[in-house]
């Protein structure tokens, strides 16, 4: 007897609303031309912003950290796991981020799960955005706090909200840049209301951390907010290049944060390769501001001419350009025919987005060549019009 058998009916029920996904498997490195399920792909799939995952800088200094520390910490932070190296790239990022203190964790998901989760409780109030991120939605559900989420963006909602939440501890929470939308949070708005409420105000950078602000260092800087958000979680993993999270804040944050955030207390920290990595990163951001341009002038590069085709980029602001379709099956059949033609954009539908509001989403990379990104606009023309998307 099968005691999982039940999963049969589940796999074949996703099966039938066509959400099953089988991942594409990348040969080689993660690059802006790569080679996924033997294919060879203009690549604009990835977060992989500034090429740092290939960077000689970045690659050199993980070599060097293995040869001098090994391969592995041994063991979680608060017992035997603390390097030195995990200290020193605490306090380069704190610097980076001009606040008091930071900490890393295995990942932004953790990061984010573990911080939201271990300040709140079941007597207080979670302020979230529609289109938050999985891993802060499941932060809310663990700390046992009451979730009030309003609409995307909506600045009334959020008042709304807080009102509702009078005389309780409130925490209110956005991503900086959305993940399915490019779109780049109201941060100014979300800070004046929220601290006219009394509410504590957090910002998750994952999208933004490398990609927006003075050499990257995120929505707070953008918007000129230095002081004003309690909260600011970042990305190892995206922009820059390897793999984790960190929490930037005041010292007493993090003072709590260590003794309770339950991902820092109770999983492995980082090998030292990953930690070397992140630092050398921050280092690539200080020095070489001119990646950080041509990923800009990419990104406007590629969303005019998606526009000028007659594709709706939505309210795309940043590198994440999403081409809305709207229905589910022609999006899957505009990412199907883009990587028959060699380019490789996903197609993302409900769960992940509302249903009604399809899109293939693009993500312009520093390293896209000119050339390749306008391989891709002649392949979203071509199979665009065949499929009347476009005319
Ligand atoms: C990717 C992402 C995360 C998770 O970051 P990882 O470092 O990949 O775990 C968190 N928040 C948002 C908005 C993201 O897009």
């Amino acid at each position: 007897m099968d005691a999982l058998g039940f999963l049969f009916d589940e796999l074949k029920s996703l099966k039938e609303q066509g959400l099953y996904r089988i991942p594409r498997v990348l040969a080689g490195e993660q690059k802006a031309h790569a080679t996924f399920d033997g294919q060879d792909v203009v690549n604009l799939s990835s977060n992989n912003y500034l090429g740092l995952t290939t960077h000689p800088r970045l690659k050199q200094a993980a070599l060097d950290a293995v040869e001098t520390f090994g391969v592995g910490s041994g063991a979680v932070r608060t017992i035997a796991g603390t390097m030195d190296m995990h200290i020193q790239l605490e306090q380069k990022l704190a610097e980076f981020k001009h606040v008091d203190a930071c900490l890393v964790f295995q990942s932004g998901f953790t990061a984010n799960a573990g911080t939201v989760s271990c300040i709140l409780g079941k007597e207080d109030v979670i302020v979230s955005d529609q289109l938050n991120h999985a891993s802060i939605i499941d932060g809310c559900r663990l700390s046992r706090a009451q979730i009030k989420v309003y609409p995307h963006a909506d600045m009334d909602g959020l008042r709304k909200a807080l009102q509702e939440a009078e005389g309780r501890r409130v925490l209110v929470v956005t991503d900086g840049v959305f993940s399915m939308d490019g779109d780049i949070a109201p941060l100014p708005e979300v800070v004046e209301i929220s601290k006219a409420a009394g509410a504590i105000v957090m910002v998750d950078d994952a999208h933004a951390s490398g990609v927006l602000g003075a050499n990257g260092r995120g929505t707070v800087d953008h918007y000129g907010l230095h002081g004003q958000v309690d909260i600011q979680v970042g990305t190892l993993s995206k922009a820059i290049g390897g793999l984790g999270g960190y929490v930037a804040g005041p010292q007493h944050l993090i003072d709590y944060l260590v003794q309770r955030a339950r991902p820092f207390l109770f999983s492995t920290s980082h090998p030292p390769a990953v930690i070397a990595a992140a630092s050398a990163a921050i280092d690539v951001l200080l020095e070489e501001p001119a990646i950080m341009e041509t990923l800009w002038s990419n990104t406007e590069f590629f969303r005019a001419g998606l526009k000028e085709l007659g594709f709706d980029t939505g309210a795309s602001q940043t590198p994440i350009i999403p081409v809305i379709v709207g229905d589910e099956k022609q999006t899957m059949a505009l990412a199907d025919g883009l990587f028959a033609e060699g380019v490789f954009a996903q197609g993302i539908a409900f769960p992940t987005v509302q249903p009604g509001k399809a899109r293939v989403r693009t993500i312009v990379t520093a390293t896209h060549s000119r050339d390749e990104l306008q391989y891709a606009l002649d392949a979203f023309a071509k199979v665009g019009r065949e499929l009347q998307i476009i005319s």
